[in-house]
């Protein structure tokens, strides 16, 4: 479900591009616009989306589980601190949400230069940064292995 940029609505600012977590919304050189250039590595994550101040940046959904006919429509606006969506089915209905742009306030997470480096033994580690702490638990749930179950889809 990668992202396209409609092309004449796009002005070249780059936040697209500044916010991309997979690094594929760049600037074309010669046109001065975006465009997604590697579409079959987009999250899908909709940053891009939310971030474009022009309303450029549309997802195309694969025909499988996203028919012909649907759209998701986002608008961040910063100014009131929200985030509204609009999916609109085929059929014709249509589902509005608006959320909070974010949850916490503003200036309260610390960036990844604020926290100590990693000690090497975590590179052994399959935790991801400054888990389990930056998740408030003690540890990770795992499962044991005598909880887990053969034969449960049979
Ligand atoms: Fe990048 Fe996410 Fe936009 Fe895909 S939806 S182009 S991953 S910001
Ligand atoms: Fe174009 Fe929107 Fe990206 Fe800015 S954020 S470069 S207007 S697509």
């Amino acid at each position: 479900m990668p992202t396209f940029v409609y092309m004449t609505n796009c002005d070249g600012c780059g936040y697209c591009v500044d916010i991309c977590p997979s690094d594929i919304m760049h600037i074309d050189t010669t046109y001065r616009r975006a465009y997604n250039l590697e579409p079959n590595m987009c999250w899908e994550c909709f940053s891009c989306v939310k971030a474009c101040p022009q309303q450029a940046i549309d997802v195309r959904g694969y025909a499988d589980f996203a028919p012909l006919g649907h759209s998701v429509r986002v608008l961040r606006e910063a100014e009131k601190g929200t985030i509204s969506w609009r999916i609109k089915f085929r059929d014709g209905r249509e589902k509005n949400f608006v959320s909070p742009i974010r949850t916490t306030p503003w200036g309260s997470i610390k960036g990844p230069a604020e926290y100590a480096p990693p000690a090497a033994a975590a590179m052994a580690s399959q935790d991801l940064a400054h888990e389990p702490e930056a998740l408030k638990v003690g540890a990770l749930p795992t499962l044991a292995r005598n909880q887990l179950k053969k034969g449960l889809l049979q």
